[in-house]
């Protein structure tokens, strides 16, 4: 529930209502505008009678909202949300980040020569999974710990902070040890346990759309991590599965303006996983970027045909170059 107040509403009228709030077993939250002040109404489970509320001085009008996520939304939290990571501001108004680096980690020397080559040409952030989610259990699962170490090898020698992706609670000690940014696969977009988890932590999350969720269910998503106390999300659109074959997935570049819209939160674009092929990441991550994403994750490989997974979608030192030099321009362009 969302409380309007008049644009004249006094402090203590407003004061009036947060006691009245929180007498009915719920928190409230104000919203101060520019123009007037509204007030959030958190902790309800379900409809909450208004009568008490409506009628009391100040008040302009109670709006009940139906949808499945509060703390995430603009309408609780109208200014945009920017997530600081050292001195890389990652939100509305900030320069958009590039992430790169390759799917997974698979070696010192794959690992290191990635972080080098993609620090060189401007990246802000090294990916790499060391525990990876794979579609079947026959496929490489990742180095798991020694590929965290992996990590922290390359950042030490790069000074990248590195993202790195979480699939069970059961590994939150070292990932979170060894990572600036917590990564949340599409497969585990609603394993709601672990997004309580990770609301409990210190560290920015990144929560991929899972492949098949609708923007609500994204958000609502989103909420769990939010509400437990961690306001470090970070949104990423990584394709999903519609009836074309042509493409891994289907990238929805829309989400960019929805997500802006509805939520505060920062919305970046992960062109590889959405088309999973390397010549169209580039012109998608151009698109992402003109579109108005605060940034974008890219697969980098030394030798793309060699991966041990996701090859196909990795560019290659010489493409992530050039991808580099067009989005420098564009970021140019676009008044970074
Ligand atoms: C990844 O980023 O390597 C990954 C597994 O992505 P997704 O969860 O989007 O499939
Ligand atoms: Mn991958």
């Amino acid at each position: 529930m969302l409380i309007v107040m008049h644009r004249k509403a006094t402090p203590e009228q407003i004061d009036t209502i947060i006691e009245s709030v929180g007498r009915m077993g719920l928190t409230a939250q104000p919203i101060p505008g520019s123009q007037r002040t509204a007030i959030g109404v958190l902790g309800n489970k379900g409809y909450v009678d208004d009568v008490n509320i409506r009628n009391l001085p100040g008040v302009k009008d109670v709006i009940h909202v139906t949808k499945p996520y509060k703390v995430v939304s603009r309408d609780f939290h109208p200014r945009s949300t920017i997530i600081r990571v050292g001195n890389i501001a990652i939100g509305e108004g900030k320069k958009p980040v590039v992430i790169a680096g390759p799917c997974a980690v698979e070696s010192e020397e794959q690992i290191v020569s990635t972080a080098l080559h993609v620090k060189k040409m401007g990246a802000d952030f090294l990916r790499g999974g060391a525990f990876k989610p794979r579609t079947g259990p026959h496929t490489f699962q990742g180095l798991k710990k020694e590929g965290l170490k992996l990590l922290s090898l390359a950042k030490k020698q790069t000074g990248l902070p590195v993202v790195t992706e979480i699939i069970s609670q059961e590994n939150l000690e070292p990932v979170l040890k060894y990572s600036d940014i917590l990564q949340v696969g599409a497969r585990n977009m609603q394993n709601f346990e672990l997004l309580k988890e990770l609301g409990r932590i210190k560290k920015p999350v990144i929560l991929k759309r899972g492949m098949s969720a609708t923007i609500e269910e994204f958000l609502a998503a989103a909420e769990y991590i939010y509400s437990e106390g961690n306001h470090a999300v970070i949104l990423c659109e990584r394709g999903i599965r519609t009836f074309e074959t042509a493409t891994r997935n289907s990238l929805d570049l829309s989400v960019v303006p929805i997500i802006k819209e509805l939520s505060h939160l920062p919305i970046i674009i992960d062109p590889s996983h959405a088309t999973g092929k390397r010549v169209l990441v580039p012109p998608m991550a151009k698109a992402a970027l003109v579109a108005g994403a605060h940034g974008v994750m890219v697969e980098v490989h030394p030798d793309p045909d060699k991966a041990l997974s996701d090859g196909a979608q990795s560019l290659t030192f010489p493409g992530f170059e050039k991808m580099m030099e067009d989005i420098n321009r564009i970021t140019t362009f676009l008044g970074y």
